[in-house]
């Protein structure tokens, strides 16, 4: 997404997920299946196939988490259709536990029931979730430097922070604004 950047920041909270989830530089199933597997979220190994069938999936939860961003960083709470779509990736993340027998002697194994990738996302999804019902959702930003826009969760008592970095993205922005402000003094004096 970004060129400013060698990797997002270190999140401050490792329970927010789908902080890093929404930074992460993923757009092929391979890509997200190391994400995935990085994370230790869902299986070890995720099959080319299955990841193939979900990458839309899971592109539409990184648009959602992205537009819900865009609403809190300017004051406003999600809106109902994107909490419906939000509860819409948990209620597909629903899972259980069944026994079973195993075969050829008389033990027992408990195995899970739904698909992994589902919980995967539902994972990611329960983490904005949990945000949302534990913080004040305009905490939640994306990053004011036009060419980053990494969303970041501001935890400054002023809540006044712009940028997902200040050493990277806060420095270069004034940097900039100052050769600005320079460039125009020179200009109004000649
Ligand atoms: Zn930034």
């Amino acid at each position: 997404m970004s060129e400013t950047h060698a990797r997002p920041p270190e999140p401050e909270d490792r329970s927010e997920l789908f902080v890093e989830f929404a930074n992460a530089d993923w757009s092929t199933a391979a890509e997200l299946g190391s994400w995935l597997v990085a994370r230790e979220i869902g299986p070890r190994r995720h099959s080319g196939a299955s990841l193939e069938r979900r990458l839309t999936a899971f592109s539409e939860l990184r648009d959602l988490v992205r537009s819900i961003a865009a609403r809190t960083d300017v004051g406003e709470s999600p809106t109902r259709r994107q909490v419906a779509a939000l509860n819409r990736v948990l209620r597909d993340g629903v899972h259980y536990h069944q026994l079973r027998e195993r075969r050829g002697d008389a033990s027992f194994v408990m195995t899970p029931v739904g698909d992994p990738l589902d919980q995967a996302r539902a994972a990611v999804a329960g983490s904005l979730a949990h945000f949302l019902t534990d913080h004040d959702p305009t905490r939640l930003r994306s990053c004011a430097s036009e060419t980053c826009r990494w969303l970041f969760v501001d935890r400054s008592p002023g809540r006044r922070r712009r940028w997902c970095d200040m050493r990277v993205c806060g420095n270069r922005t004034k940097v900039r604004r100052h050769r600005e402000r320079a460039r125009d003094a020179a200009g109004s004096t000649a």
